[in-house]
């Protein structure tokens, strides 16, 4: 027997109702800000990666899942979203005008270990907005974000953190000043982080396994920002307190990916152990540049729909159940029959669910029950030669006989579809 690749899962029919609904909500709240969706390819070129997150993130070195094609190019399966955006928005940018705003959903892959809330192909949502400069354009992606949290019923269980990571002015000599402090606290840092320490010492910021204390005691990005960012800033948290947008500084927040300038955030839950961000975001502004385009300011985040799945109520996106569940008791002919009904019952719009396996009435019945569909259509010889049917509310188990031609009118009345465009 072949099973599926560690790390890696199924969504089975009875879950997938619950990914629709949150697919549905981030598509109606993405449009309600002006967002289009972008469909870049699940592979690309490998350095396309090594070069928009960084050589020296955990992605680029140990997590992507690389390989080489027929033809001998480096490719990889993506790990994020951004830097396809970028390279989509590079290629594109003469036909277009500022700013453009995209988002995305679909598989992303890392190779990690996997956990609760970790997965080695996972799913993302995410917007990127290209163009705008000031803190108004992240003031307005926070609100999306927090308004797509509130719409999926898990904003209580969410706090909004923001921090500024700097920019080239500033973010060299802050870098400094840290990369000191860490030599002089070497011996109480993690393999990992003393590993990191010359190359990228923010990443210790964030590193989950330092002891708080020491982490507290760093230098932090915040109190050596440049005037201009330290404006951004200020401007940010001005525009968050307006719309009265819960949120709190992390001054230890760097993220994980070398892009970032300016502002970052994070949505964090409780109860996902350290599998707690549900989405992370920030400005780059220096990435489409860096990639080879004209410079152009840019604000984005992503959101691991696992994880918000995780924390959604069981009762939203309930499975998906059909109007009706066809029972067809009877051979040929009847079948026949059925056959043709539900046809037309599709036709009028309505969700049927036919019986094709046969058996007797009480077996059928069964399987109309496990349906969930609230009514039943049962048909027999003689339905079939009169062309009637027989109704059944599943509920309380009431039935009625009916001529086929009355079937969808009656069907939509009991269904509370007032709107019958095939009224009886
Ligand atoms: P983490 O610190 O949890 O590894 P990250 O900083 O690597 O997260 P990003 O690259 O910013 O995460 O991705 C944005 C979001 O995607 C995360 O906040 C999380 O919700 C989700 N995510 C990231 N990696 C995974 C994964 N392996 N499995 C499931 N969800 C993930
Ligand atoms: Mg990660």
């Amino acid at each position: 027997m072949i099973q599926t690749v560690r790390g890696v899962r199924d969504i089975p029919p009875e879950e997938s109702g619950r990914w629709l609904f949150l697919e549905a909500c981030a598509r109606r709240v993405f449009a309600q800000y002006g967002y289009r969706e972008l469909r870049t390819p699940i592979f690309e070129r490998v350095e396309l990666f090594s070069r928009a997150v960084g050589e020296t993130s955990d992605i680029v070195e140990k997590e992507m899942y690389v390989f080489e094609d027929r033809g001998g190019d480096a490719l990889c399966l993506r790990p994020e979203g951004t830097a396809s955006t970028v390279r989509s928005f590079i290629e594109t940018s003469r036909q277009r005008s500022l700013p453009w705003r995209v988002c995305y959903m679909g598989p992303m892959f890392r190779y990690e270990r996997p956990q609760k809330g970790r997965f080695r192909q996972f799913h993302q949502l995410g917007c990127e907005l290209f163009g705008p400069e000031g803190p108004l354009a992240d003031a307005e992606m926070m609100a999306l974000v927090l308004r797509l949290l509130q719409e999926i019923g898990i904003q209580s269980a969410v706090t909004l953190e923001i921090n500024s990571l700097g920019c080239p002015v500033c973010r060299g000599p802050y870098r400094e000043k840290l990369t000191a402090h860490l030599e002089s606290v070497h011996d109480r840092l993690c393999g990992n982080c003393q590993r990191r320490l010359t190359r990228n010492p923010l990443r210790v910021l964030d590193c989950k396994e330092e002891d708080p204390a020491l982490l507290r005691d760093m230098p932090q990005m915040r109190d050596h920002l440049c005037a201009g960012c330290e404006a951004h800033f200020q401007g940010l948290v001005g525009h968050l307190e307006r719309l009265r947008l819960p949120y709190r500084i992390n001054p230890l927040m760097v993220r994980g990916l070398d892009y970032y300038h300016r502002t970052a955030f994070e949505a964090v839950a409780e109860g996902l152990g350290s599998q707690n961000a549900v989405a992370a975001g920030g400005r780059y502004d220096g990435l489409v540049a860096e990639m080879g385009g004209v410079a152009t300011p840019a604000v984005g985040f992503a959101m691991g729909m696992e994880r918000l799945l995780l924390l959604m109520d069981a009762q939203l996106g309930a499975p998906i159940r059909p109007d009706l569940y066809l029972v067809v008791a009877g051979d040929g002919p009847v079948e026949a029959y059925g056959l043709e009904l539900a046809e037309t019952m599709r036709s009028a719009g309505l969700t049927v669910e036919m019986h094709l396996t046969g058996g007797g009435m009480k077996s059928q019945m069964k399987h109309a029950g496990r349906s969930l569909a609230p009514l039943a259509v049962i048909l027999g010889q003689q339905e079939a030669e009169a062309r009637t049917v027989t109704l059944k509310r599943m509920e309380t188990g009431e039935q009625e006989g009916l001529s086929a031609e009355r079937l969808i009118g009656r069907v939509l009345t009991l269904l509370g579809r007032t709107d019958a465009s095939s009224a009886e």
